[in-house]
Parts: C-alpha cells; sequence; structure tokens
C-alpha cells in the first residue's frame, strides 16, 4: 500500500503541468525551521523556499497579522485606497532611503516593473530615441520566468521554445566591469543585476564590484537596478546585499522575504525622478498593493528588524561555513557564501546528495547542477545547525 506521500506525488503528477523537478516529499505543516510530512516525518527546511521563509515558516507575528487583516478587508483593487498601503509604502521607503514604492505580487512582476521603468525613464528622461532603450544585465542571471525575465536569461533551456524574446538586452560576464563599460551606449536605460547570484549557484561579485558599477552607472547616466528578490531582507547577513559594497543602488527590487512566506507581495523601490514615470494607466495590477499583502509585509519587515535577523544570518552563517569548510572531501570543490546564503559547489551532480541529505532528515535542494544551496530561515539557532552540520558530515564525509 502506498503512504500518503505517494499518493498525494502520484495525484500532483497526474494533474499537473510538468514544470518542476520537486523532490520526492510532500509538506503538510511547518513551524520555524521544521517542516513535517504527512506520514509524520520531520525534516528541518535549509531552503527556505528560496529565502521567502527567512523569518521562519508561520511565525507567529506574522501570521497575527495576516488573521487581524483577514478580518477586516483583504482586497480592494487599486480603483479604490485601502488604509494598509501608506503604511507599507513608508515602511519600505524607510528600509530603501528610497521616496516612491510600487507594489505588486511576485518576483518576476517586479522585474517587469523595473524593466518598464527604466525604458520610460530612458525616454521621458534621459532622451533616448524611440524604441531604442536597451537593458544590461549579467550572464547566468535569474530574474524569474515571464517573458521579459527569460528575455534577459542566458540559459538556453529556460527560452526554448518561448521566442520571439524582448529585444534590447545585452549580457555581460558578472562581475566584469570593464564589461559592463564597453556594453554602455548612448541607448543603455539600466544594468540590471543580482547583488549575489542565487540560482547560479550562490556566486558572489569581486570585491569593489558593486561600488564600482554605481560609479559606472552615475557617470554614463545608467540606471543601476538591483534585484534583491533573494539576496535581500537579511538573507546575505546585511539588509541588503548591495549593503556589502556600501552602495544605493538607484532602484531595489524585493519580493519573496518581503512577505515573510506567508502571502505573495513584491515592489520596486526608487526615487522619484524614476518611478514619476509611471501614470495611470500605464502600469498596474488587480492584487498589487492589496491590504492583506500590506499587512503581512509589515509584520515580515518589523520581525526582520526586531529580531535582528540580517545580524543573525551574518553570525551563523560564518559560524556554518567555517564548519563547512572543515570537511574534507575531495569531491567539495568550494565552500562560499554571505550570511545564511551559502553554496557547495560539488564536482560532481549535487542532486544525488540532495536526496540523501533529505533521508537524513534535511531539505535542501540542488542549484546549478552541482551547487547544494544552504539557506535556512534566519531564525534558525546555532545548535539546530549543528544538527544539520552532523548530518552534512554523514553524507559528505
Ligand atoms: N529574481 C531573483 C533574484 C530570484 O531569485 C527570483 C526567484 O527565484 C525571481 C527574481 C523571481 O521571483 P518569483 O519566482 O517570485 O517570480
Amino acid at each position: 500500500t502506498k503512504t500518503k506521500t505517494e499518493e498525494i506525488i502520484d495525484k500532483t503528477s497526474q494533474f499537473g503541468a510538468n514544470n518542476y523537478h520537486p523532490l520526492p516529499i510532500v509538506i503538510s505543516e511547518a513551524e520555524g525551521v521544521w517542516v513535517k510530512d504527512p506520514d509524520g516525518s520531520n525534516y528541518m527546511d535549509m531552503l527556505s523556499a528560496y529565502s521567502a521563509v527567512n523569518q521562519g515558516h508561520r511565525h507567529p507575528k506574522i501570521i497575527q497579522a495576516l488573521k487581524d487583516q483577514a478580518d477586516k478587508i483583504t482586497l480592494t483593487s487599486r480603483a479604490f485606497h485601502n488604509d494598509q498601503l501608506a503604511p507599507f509604502y513608508e515602511k519600505v521607503a524607510k528600509l530603501t532611503n528610497k521616496d516612491m514604492i510600487l507594489p505588486m505580487n511576485t518576483g518576476a512582476e517586479a522585474v517587469e516593473t523595473a524593466i518598464k521603468a527604466a525604458r520610460r525613464w530612458a525616454y521621458d528622461v534621459k532622451g533616448v530615441g524611440g524604441n531604442q532603450a536597451e537593458i544590461i544585465a549579467c550572464e547566468g542571471n535569474f530574474h524569474g520566468r515571464t517573458m521579459s525575465a527569460v528575455s534577459l536569461s542566458s540559459e538556453q533551456e529556460y527560452k526554448r521554445g518561448f521566442g520571439p524574446m524582448l529585444p534590447g538586452i545585452k549580457l555581460i560576464p558578472y562581475g566584469d566591469i570593464e564589461a559592463l563599460k564597453e556594453a554602455i551606449t548612448p541607448n543603455t536605460a539600466a544594468f540590471l543585476i543580482e547583488p549575489i547570484q542565487g540560482e547560479a549557484g550562490i556566486l558572489i561579485p569581486p570585491a569593489g564590484f558593486l561600488k564600482q558599477v554605481a560609479k559606472v552607472c552615475e557617470e554614463y547616466n545608467v540606471l543601476f537596478i538591483a534585484d534583491e528578490i533573494q539576496a535581500g531582507l537579511g538573507r546575505s547577513g546585511k539588509t541588503f546585499a548591495c549593503d556589502w559594497d556600501e552602495v544605493e543602488p538607484d532602484m531595489y527590487i524585493l519580493g519573496k522575504a518581503l512577505g515573510g512566506g506567508v502571502f505573495p507581495i513584491s515592489c520596486v523601490a526608487a526615487n522619484k525622478t524614476i518611478l514619476e514615470v509611471f501614470n495611470p494607466g500605464s502600469h498596474g495590477s488587480t492584487f498589487g498593493g492589496n491590504p492583506l499583502a500590506c499587512a503581512v509585509s509589515i509584520a515580515a519587515l518589523e520581525v526582520l528588524e526586531e529580531e535582528k535577523l540580517a545580524e543573525r544570518s551574518l553570525e551563523l552563517g560564518n559560524y556554518f561555513m567555517d564548519k563547512l569548510k572543515e570537511i574534507n572531501n575531495p569531491l567539495i570543490k568550494e565552500v562560499r557564501g554571505r550570511g545564511l546564503f551559502i553554496g557547495v559547489e560539488l564536482h560532481k551532480p549535487a542532486r544525488p546528495y540532495c536526496e540523501k541529505l533529505k533521508a537524513e532528515g534535511l531539505l535542501c535542494k540542488e542549484t546549478h547542477e552541482t551547487v547544494i544551496r544552504f539557506a535556512p530561515p534566519l531564525v534558525i539557532t546555532q545548535d539546530e545547525l549543528d544538527w544539520a552540520l552532523t548530518k552534512i558530515k554523514n553524507i559528505l564525509s
């Protein structure tokens, strides 16, 4: 007879489009860093829904905000005002040191918003000729799955069969400042970059690179747009991954942990000179800025601050990374990361090791074939990390 897990997985594959390759586990309950399957087994979550659950699963304060708001009003559309949007704006504006916010729902939608803003800014403010605006992005990037996001991608499999792609895109090698300078033309609207590349395998740019980017972008009047959807909001051991180079991009793109893993919400944050290119009718979303998402997000950002999750990520991340580096196994090519955003690159495909870790009660997901990503909720304790280390050592030493 089948376990509940097997029954659920069978049914899921029977009716669902086959656009993911999940580990064979069903999660039906969760709290903090721990999740449970329907057959009663417990696992530690070291993926955090690709960093959307930085605050831990079902953080009580965020769940309370969700419940309280659900009892009042959940959706107005932007045809009317709601009372949660302004406090959300204010919170994000303070956090990012920007004076305008535009809310959406998912990461990819916020990326779309950034591209639209950059293009319109190029025409209306910079003076680029009609339909000539260019966006520069990086090889190996991941900005989502919408048509513009896959148009930005250098991964053929993300694009195959979906053409024609969006024009006006140039790619440069990640971390190559000379290539950026060479790629810029008078028509360049923006340089879009993940300050740490997540899906590419936790790739960190050379020290000082983002600072050089800010300088070059300013010099050539090009917008510096940081996709902090995965690396931001405490994940890298700082509030924003750009903070590692002490730079402020012209625009932040935020998502994932902005909703505390409880409700989808994303946004872009920039100054008025950029975001005021939008006028009524130029952009929007029925659910964007809905009061339920805004109330959840305010609580999610408060948790980040109150529990000093960025500092926690830095301290525990350094501890965990040092311990991982002590594992002596020729299979390990490199251990790298910032805060609790850690990649262990192997000389072999990582998937079988993720499956073995799952059997040990530890959930992570390979990224880019050979990298195991360790990105637990930032509320994890040192004892829990030690528990994880014993499991990792079981399969890697
Ligand atoms: N940008 C980055 C850096 C991401 O890591 C992701 C998701 O993994 C996205 C954009 C897309 O976000 P979403 O899946 O919410 O559309």
